[in-house]
């Protein structure tokens, strides 16, 4: 751990940068906020999407996980994975209850779109899942890598109304070589952000006509709804504790 830490100093002093989340002329993330991030380690609650769609996430979308979320998937700053992973495996161990019930259990990963993984080179949300997987691993749980794709036509979700919203999000295609493993599986998707949870449910619908039995849902971060999780039904926002489904 320590020569981790020695490397980030050194590049630090070498090529100077500043913190993704409070921009403070220091390494990539300083201590200070990385210190906010892991003390949040073992945090892990149910969300209610206003679409319907039940997930378990590892806190709200803000501080230092949004800030090294947005680092490492628009930014290139895939060495966050490691820190993202560590907070994923809280609730990925909530949604998965026992031991017994992680076994053989595949976990996949929400669809980016082709042009956007062709950009990359990468697929931001299974590093994140191969660095929760790492070490000390929930269960028996495997990721499934390449399961789910954008179908033709879907675009980035932003600035799409909710109708809008939930036909492109309903373009997410099972991908040839995953069909076999996918039929009769229990599947946990997993995902970076819920914000309406149209993208999980589009992703879910998928997978169950895909003949996968998806038996959670588990992203890093919710988008916090304020205004309106105080007047929807069943509440939205997001709840600490091993509580309800
Ligand atoms: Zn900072």
């Amino acid at each position: 751990m320590w020569m981790r830490e020695l490397r980030a100093d050194l590049a630090a002093l070498l090529w100077p940068t500043e913190c993704v989340t409070c921009g403070a002329p220091d390494r990539d993330c300083c201590g200070a906020c990385l210190a906010v991030l892991r003390r949040d380690r073992g945090r892990a609650g149910w969300v209610r999407a206003p679409v319907g769609v039940t997930a378990c996430v590892a806190g709200p979308y803000s501080g230092p996980l949004r800030a090294l979320l947005v680092a490492c998937k628009h930014a290139g700053l895939t060495g966050f994975a490691r820190e993202l992973g560590e907070r994923l495996r809280a609730p990925l161990r909530l949604a998965l209850g026992g031991a017994e019930s992680r076994a053989g259990v595949l976990l996949v990963a929400a669809p980016s779109r082709a042009s956007r993984v062709r950009r990359r080179g990468y697929r931001h949300v299974e590093l994140i899942v191969r660095a929760a997987l790492r070490g000390k691993p929930p269960g028996g749980a495997r990721l499934l890598p390449g399961a789910l794709r954008a179908a033709r036509g879907r675009s980035a979700q932003v600035g799409l109304d909710a109708s809008a919203r939930r036909r492109n999000a309903a373009l997410v295609a099972v991908s040839r070589r995953a069909r076999r493993r996918l039929r009769g599986a229990r599947v946990v998707l997993v995902d970076d952000v819920i914000t309406t949870g149209a993208t999980a449910a589009g992703a879910c619908s998928a997978l169950a006509a895909a003949g996968a039995q998806v038996i959670a849902v588990v992203a890093l971060c919710a988008v916090e709804r304020r205004d309106e999780g105080r007047h929807a039904r069943g509440g939205s926002g997001w709840s600490e504790g091993p509580s309800k489904r």
